[in-house]
């Protein structure tokens, strides 16, 4: 994997011209017929600022009279056919968009075993494998005909010129798309949830869908985006996620799209917006999409969020507005110890987490409405209802009655 153009150094011809090298080269060609790369590339490291094919016909130039004629032997003519291989690499490249590439190349077992055993009879100090010549004389012809540029770090593609199968293959990097979403009705998880019974295979349970629910944030989204770019799969990563049955409102729960091998990755986002939105009116709105790179999505990941809830709540018994008002104050500042919930435990492990409430206020009476800011991962709806002492403290304890949440939405997910 490597096609780095040399560095453009002054010819410095005459150190191919030393009589060791000579010699070395000359051991070379007695073994049978070699082309200028193969002979030239075996003294890659010396003469700096010239092709492996110059270098060759410098060595061939000296030592005419011993040549043999016919096929190399060590590339079996490979790079007679290196025009061929480039052009296929561009037509493999046409219809994708891609601002850097990278070339690599798969050897055959054939090559390798020629290649080593040059380096056993000549030596090896000098020389560079072959396919790091293929890498870097593929690269430098795309990089003249489609003028973009190799990148050994990040490339948009890298293209594989298999050597095995006789074809030029493409390895397409995702696209990721940084942004937020809303989500304004319940009962839509985040991602795709696979049915529990087949596994997505597909059963009367799931109705053949092969999902738990019909439609997710993930879905929604990506079914708007997936086509545009021409890809093959989206992916969301969400920083943390909602209840099902929860609503995501106000500033909206950041996430990063993937989209994995793309056609193309320079849609304009604000276009890209109004359709997601247009597409999905009342289910799912994103804003402040923008291009990132991968790393984007562990930074989401492990970023600390603090998160604020507003819920609905039904008592048991009534209880007076003071009362009520003085149970959230006592949760301001205070440290949840919860076990995993009832609900959850046969999913995640069973231990006690520490969670701090940050703030608790009461939005109505009549219809108990109440707001929590509080850290990322805290259950809201065991921290109103107790999950049977599992959760300490909690508003159900607090008040002497049971609490439970009727509706929950998140307002506010700041990282
Ligand atoms: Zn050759
Ligand atoms: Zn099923």
């Amino acid at each position: 994997m490597n096609n780095q153009i040399p560095p453009q150094l002054p010819f410095r011809t005459e150190a191919l011209e030393n009589a060791d090298i000579i010699a070395s080269a000359r051991t070379i060609i007695h073994e049978g017929p070699i082309c200028d790369n193969c002979l030239g590339r075996q003294f890659a490291k010396i003469a700096s600022g010239l092709t492996n094919e110059k270098r060759g016909e410098i060595l061939r130039s000296v030592l005419e009279a011993e040549l043999k004629e016919g096929k190399c032997w060590l590339c079996n003519g490979l790079f007679e056919n290196f025009d061929a291989w480039a052009l296929k690499a561009l037509e493999t490249l046409k219809g994708y968009e891609f601002d850097s590439f990278l070339v690599g190349t798969k050897v055959n077992g054939m090559l390798l075993e020629n290649e080593e055993l040059l380096w056993e009879i000549a030596g090896a100090a000098y020389a560079e494998p072959l396919k790091a010549e293929l890498n870097r004389e593929v690269g430098k012809r795309i990089e003249h005909e489609t003028g973009k540029i190799a990148d050994f770090d990040r490339p948009d593609l890298v293209v594989i010129l298999n050597l095995v199968t006789e074809a030029v293959e493409l390895q397409i990097n995702s696209v990721f798309i940084y942004g937020r979403y809303r989500k304004f009705k319940r009962g839509i998880p985040q991602t795709k949830w696979l049915c529990r019974e087949c596994r997505g295979k597909g059963c009367d349970r799931c109705d053949f869908t092969g999902k738990m629910y019909a439609e997710s944030v993930e879905e929604l989204i990506g079914g708007s985006i997936l086509e545009e770019f021409g890809g093959v799969v989206t992916v969301l990563h969400g920083s943390g996620r909602e209840d099902i049955d929860a609503r995501m409102l106000g500033s909206g729960r950041p996430f990063v799209m993937e989209i994995k091998e793309p056609k193309l990755r320079e849609l304009d986002l604000k276009w890209l917006e109004n359709k997601v939105n247009d597409e999905n009116k009342d289910k799912v709105e994103v804003l402040e999409l923008q291009y990132v790179k991968r790393e984007a999505v562990a930074k989401i990941k492990n970023a600390k969020v603090d998160k604020t809830y507003r819920a609905v709540v039904s008592l048991k018994t009534d209880v007076l507005e003071e009362d009520l008002r003085s149970a959230l104050d006592n949760l301001i500042g205070a440290v949840i110890e919860q076990r995993t919930p009832l609900r959850v435990v046969h999913r995640r492990a069973d231990l006690v987490r520490k969670r701090k409430v940050y703030d608790a206020r009461l939005i109505s009476f009549e219809v108990p409405i109440v707001e929590f800011k509080c850290d990322g991962g805290l259950y809201i709806k065991e921290l109103i209802s107790g999950d049977n002492g599992r959760t300490i403290p909690s508003l159900s304890e607090l008040l002497g009655t049971e609490a439970e949440v009727k509706e929950l939405d998140v307002v506010d997910v700041a990282i």
